[in-house]
């Protein structure tokens, strides 16, 4: 199968890949994204340099534009306050993942209109609040900052369908795993199909099988 032949629902993704030149899709790819776009939950193991960001990047980006959530959940607060409400959430360990999952996100959602941001921890809060009060669907984040955001207020994780867990091995290894927590108990329980959860690591120890046990309902494993 090629990209074209995956049934994303954006023309624009699909001009965006093409321009990027991804011809083949890689095994993560091929696997991965006809069981997201399907709605499942997904648990895969996958390195880095397999091509993941775009395996869970590609339908998060094709399901915001089909379901045109982007208009029924504008991101408004209580009381008018625009309050950053992203559709998708991202969790990677660090600055540098966090970076490298944005820019790519950026590339692959150029002129669909959704919009995507960044934050980490380690450089200064300020400029990444500016950023994210214009509004944001794909929010990329490391899970410490993200906690601060969350408990300062600036951030609501009510409406996030999709939730990707990436190097969830190595974010248990940094300590994240609180974080993590909180943040999910956040997004509160949603009925069963309405969020989507993706979780993508290099190494299945006990403490990862259990997260997914946790997060995932019915979920897809997927190794390459
Ligand atoms: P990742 O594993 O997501 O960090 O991706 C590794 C590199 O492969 C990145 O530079 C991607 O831009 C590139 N890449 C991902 N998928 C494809 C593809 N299907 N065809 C060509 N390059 C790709």
């Amino acid at each position: 199968t090629s990209f074209s032949e995956m049934g994303f629902c954006s023309e624009a993704l699909i001009d965006n890949i093409k321009r990027l030149k991804y011809v083949n899709p890689t095994p993560i790819q091929r696997y991965a994204i006809p069981v997201a776009l399907a709605g499942r939950d997904l648990m895969a193991c996958a390195q880095t340099g397999s091509g993941k960001t775009a395996a869970f990047c590609f339908p998060i980006i094709s399901a915001i534009l089909a379901h045109k959530q982007m208009r029924r959940f504008p991101g408004y607060g209580p009381n008018g306050v625009n309050l950053a409400s992203p559709l998708a959430l991202i969790l990677a360990p660090t600055r540098e993942l966090s970076c490298q999952i944005f820019e790519e996100a950026e590339k692959f959602s150029y002129q669909t209109g959704v919009r995507v941001v960044v934050v980490y921890g380690g450089s200064p809060i300020s400029w990444q609040l500016r950023r994210l009060e214009k509004g944001v669907d794909i929010l990329v984040a490391t899970p410490g900052r993200l906690m601060d955001m969350v408990e300062r207020s600036k951030v609501s994780l009510r409406n996030v369908k999709y939730l990707t867990l990436d190097e969830a091995d190595r974010m248990l290894d940094m300590g994240f795993e609180r974080d993590i927590r909180k943040i999910v108990l956040q997004m509160g329980m949603p009925p069963p199909g309405v969020r989507q959860t993706m979780l993508f690591s290099a190494t299945f120890p006990e403490e990862i099988r259990r997260l997914g046990s946790d997060f995932l309902k019915n979920h897809v494993f997927l190794t390459v």
